[in-house]
């Protein structure tokens, strides 16, 4: 018999009979889509909870970030980093920018503030940094390279719901932040994203962006995609956030536990969580070390072996991807940390409903290679 299968995440799902109710609304007052009442609610709702002051949903985070590049206007070059999800390059090409990509930093795995100036050139136009696993970025460095060469700094904020460090809630920081409110993320719509704003017209500016480009029924002043957070979606962001906060806090214990079974396991790395007053624990990194007996992909075998099914975030790197391996920030010499870390990375399950009988079973089977290779326990006398 084999034990069932642990996904490195799960989504979240709020109680059913209270997700109804908002369905029920849907049905009476015909609204379906176009910021309709459970939309108008979601952003208040979720700009209050986040401590942010001006929100946009989205239909999806990768959609949020081309109308994010779109809402500057943004042309040329935009520094990044090559240890992400492929939305955020994907998002350049899109809007016709072209990534430049720029090594990061060993403990926080975000872009390292330190090598971005080499890599601006007259073409840059922005920088689109990562809060990676929801680490927060060293904002206040890239601030002040960005105002040095006058640079927009848009984050791709989508692993850090709900995360603040001393200064507030992190999405409040940059000239523009996007959210992703995808089913595998901390905080999910189904699928959804945001774009988090500074000012009121900037908002209205972005409101537009997703609706086509419409101002109103005579004008169309720029060529919008469709963006939109349909009401159904928006019901699933009203039922979930009752729950939000338990849901971090069960991440918090399971994210506990797997550092005390780590501390003592010789090769095994947790990445530290740094700069954050509130974390929302999206993922659990590990780096596999020399001393662990399994490299990387040893271990990601012999956890699903056992129907554990870790993931290798960040690997391949974006830039060893074929679309974007031939630019020349693509090269590996540039990227050494980078390339270091996507080989020794394996994020371990972390989700809300994982029982405490699954989380034994993952630190057993990760324990299970050094054990083996340990003499035999004495039977108890
Ligand atoms: C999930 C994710 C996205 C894309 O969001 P979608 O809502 O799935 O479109 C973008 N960037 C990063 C870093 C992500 O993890």
């Amino acid at each position: 018999m084999t034990d069932k299968k642990i996904h490195v995440t799960q989504p979240f799902l709020p109680p059913i009979e209270e997700f109804l109710p908002y369905v029920q609304e849907i049905w009476n007052n015909r609204y379906l889509t176009n910021g309709g009442p459970l939309h108008q609610r979601l952003e208040r709702e979720l700009a209050d909870y986040l401590g942010v002051e001006h929100l946009a949903l989205f239909n999806n985070g990768t959609i949020a970030l081309i109308a994010a590049l779109q809402a500057f206007d943004l042309k040329g070059e935009v520094i990044t980093t090559p240890f992400s999800f492929v939305a955020t390059t994907n998002a350049l090409i899109w809007h016709k920018n072209t990534p430049v990509f720029v090594d990061i930093d060993p403990v926080t795995a975000n872009l390292d503030p330190a090598k971005i100036e080499a890599a601006i050139t007259p073409r840059t136009s922005a920088i689109l940094p990562v809060h990676c696993y929801g680490n927060p970025c060293d904002m206040e460095a890239i601030r002040d390279i960005a105002d040095r060469h006058g640079l927009k700094v848009i984050y791709d904020a989508a692993h850090a719901f709900g995360v603040h460090n001393d200064e507030g809630s992190v999405l409040a920081r940059g000239d523009l932040s996007t959210l992703s409110l995808h089913a595998t993320k901390v905080f999910n719509t189904f699928e959804g994203g945001a774009i988090i704003c500074r000012d009121a017209e900037m908002k209205q500016h972005i409101d537009e962006l997703k609706n086509f480009g419409i101002v109103d029924e005579l004008t169309v002043k720029v060529p919008g995609s469709n963006g939109k957070m349909s009401e159904i979606h928006a019901a699933m962001g009203l039922a979930q956030l009752n729950h939000i906060d338990a849901c971090i806090a069960r991440r918090g214990e399971i994210d506990a536990a797997y550092r005390t079974a780590l501390a003592d396991l010789p090769g095994l790395i947790a990445l530290p969580k740094l700069n954050q007053t509130r974390s929302n624990y999206a993922y659990f990194p590990i780096l596999v070390g020399d001393e662990y007996p399994l490299d990387r992909d040893g271990l990601y075998d012999q956890l699903r072996e056992v129907n554990i099914l870790t993931r290798r975030y960040f690997y391949p790197l974006l830039s060893d991807l074929p679309m974007y391996a031939d630019l020349p920030s693509a090269d590996p010499a540039n990227l050494p940390i980078a390339g270091d870390m996507a080989r020794r990375v394996l994020c371990l399950p972390i989700f809300p409903d994982m029982s405490d009988d699954d989380l034994a079973r993952i630190i057993e089977a990760v324990q299970a290679p050094v054990k083996a290779g340990q003499p035999a326990m004495q039977p108890a006398q």
